[in-house]
């Protein structure tokens, strides 16, 4: 089989997942549930971990930022996880800190990780479109990633990355104090909402953060390969246009 049909099949595959969770693949996930580091550590040479703590970031000085440009000040040289030392660049996010209007995505890609700025390949163009739809430009939100480094060859991030990532996105919702969330796929909602649901599931219903509203959608890179998924996005695009509507406009 060729890399490229295989890649297809894999993608195919992990979108059938998103949708439908587990039920049909609990093969699957039970066996990526195994994956770690230290069993990675067989076939991938891994930093030292160990050394580069040391010059790890100080969480209670990142914790202590007032702005978002401390905060990326203070955490754009993270070595907490091993994808510190693969990453080209950090993407902390883009957006107006002013915004009452947050969108969360998985992980940055290879476009991402080159310019770094989220959403910024093909995945990206499609988001700023469904954002022109629903009368947002890029500017007006507020756009991040659970993780902000990228994982190699875009694979699903590891739980202990989500882990160490996510104390930085819980800052910059703090920061930001938006009224209402789009999270854009499972992985970025089971991050935020700490919910292990399939994205079915995570679209039959609204959610909360923190007092926050939050709505799930698929995410950009699904939509390219399943244009038949548009007509559901749209649908909880404008729910989440609404709630921002209703909640700012008070
Ligand atoms: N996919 C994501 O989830 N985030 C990005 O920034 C780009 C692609």
């Amino acid at each position: 089989m060729t890399i490229d049909l295989k890649n297809s099949i894999t993608e195919a595959l992990k979108d059938q997942n998103e949708i439908f969770g587990d039920f049909l693949f609990e093969k699957l996930e039970k066996n990526k549930a195994e994956v770690s580091y230290e069993n990675l550590t067989e076939n991938i040479k891994l930093p030292e971990i160990e050394s580069t703590l040391s010059d790890d970031v100080n969480l209670e000085d990142y914790n202590k930022a007032d702005t978002l440009q401390k905060l990326n000040s203070l955490i754009c040289e993270c070595m907490r996880c091993p994808l510190g030392s693969t990453r080209t660049k950090f993407v902390f996010g883009v957006g107006n800190p002013q915004t009452k209007a947050m969108l969360i995505g998985e992980a940055p890609g290879h476009d991402e990780d080159l310019q770094g700025e989220p959403f910024v390949g093909r995945a990206g163009k499609l988001l700023n479109d469904i954002l022109k739809a629903i009368n947002f430009a890029r500017e007006d939100v507020f756009i991040t990633n659970i993780l902000k480094c990228r994982p190699p060859n875009n694979r699903d991030p590891l739980p202990l990355e989500m882990e160490t990532c996510i104390p930085y996105l819980y800052k910059q919702i703090e920061l930001i104090n938006p009224k209402v969330i789009l999270c854009l796929g499972r992985v970025a909602a089971t991050g935020l909402l700490n919910k292990k649901l399939s994205l079915g599931q995570f679209r039959e219903s609204e959610h909360e953060f923190n007092g926050i509203k939050v709505i799930v959608t698929y995410h950009p890179a699904a939509l390219l390969r399943n244009p038949n998924w548009k007509h559901g996005c749209w649908e909880d695009v404008k729910k989440f246009r609404k709630i921002y509507d209703e909640l700012t406009q008070r």
